[in-house]
């Protein structure tokens, strides 16, 4: 989050500084299967962001020491291309993607039915070729696509999404300005159908009441974006079945 600052966010209209109203999501459109060698793979552009997911699994986990004798380990990778930014970006881990692999992996396996693939481990690689605020949530979204048309057992799709304070307005989905200038971002994973929070966090402050008004706005747009992801994967399927009368 930025410090005080004379930008303007919000105009005299209400509207935000990319012209949304404060409970629009930017543009957002998801495509499965982008990589061949993959089992599963989903493309995602939203907003300016532009992220690739490829999934890999279940295979038997490598090194042995880190299998479960009892679930699979859902591991995911997050990195950001040195390219995905204005600044050219260090390559390789640092803590930020280290931080965002783990709540990743930890969002992801509550939805994975990690229970039937004892030993093993699915490998979900997250690359972020374009970064334009709220990267997290984009790339949890995505993982859900590429673990689904991966064929991988879910009890659920994890939907990631965020809101946050500007001009001490509550609003959903922030871009990059809003990002950098506004007063708090709050992005969250949520299990579609169950409404469970699999990945909570906070950067800057909200009262309780703003708070509750953020996560009201969540998760009234988790369900846009878990029919976008539904889309993705009937495309898939559509494609799958036309593939199998043409034979
Ligand atoms: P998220 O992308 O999930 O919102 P952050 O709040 O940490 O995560 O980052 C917000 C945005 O800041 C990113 O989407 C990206 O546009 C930018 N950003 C993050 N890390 C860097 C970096 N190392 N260099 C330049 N920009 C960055």
């Amino acid at each position: 989050m930025g410090t005080a600052s004379d930008i303007k966010l919000i105009d005299e209209n209400g509207l935000r500084i990319d012209g949304r109203s404060p409970t629009e999501l930017r543009p957002l459109k998801i495509e499965t299967d982008v990589l061949e060698r993959a089992d599963g793979s989903a493309f995602i552009e939203w907003g300016g962001n532009k992220i690739l997911v490829a999934v890999y699994g279940p295979r038997e986990a490598y090194p042995k020491h880190t299998q479960d004798i009892e679930k699979a380990v859902v591991k995911a990778r997050y990195n950001m291309s040195a390219f995905s930014v204005d600044e050219r970006k260090r390559p390789g881990p640092d803590r930020r993607s280290v931080e965002i692999s783990k709540v990743i992996s930890e969002a992801l396996s509550a939805a994975v039915m990690v229970e039937q693939f004892p030993r093993a481990q699915i490998d979900v690689f997250i690359e972020v070729l374009q970064a334009d605020a709220g990267t997290r949530i984009a790339g949890l979204t995505a993982s859900s696509v590429a673990l689904a048309a991966a064929g991988i057992p879910m009890r659920d799709m994890v939907v990631g999404c965020a809101a946050g304070k500007v001009d001490g307005k509550i609003v959903l989905d922030l871009g990059k300005e809003e990002d950098n200038f506004g007063q708090a971002d709050l992005p969250m994973g949520i299990l579609a159908k169950s409404g469970k929070i699999v990945l909570m966090q906070m950067d800057g402050d909200m009262s309780q009441e703003e708070f509750e008004q953020a996560t009201a706005l969540i998760m009234d747009a988790t369900k846009r974006i878990y029919e976008i992801q539904r889309e993705a994967l009937a495309g898939k399927y559509r494609a799958l079945a036309l593939e199998r009368s043409g034979e």
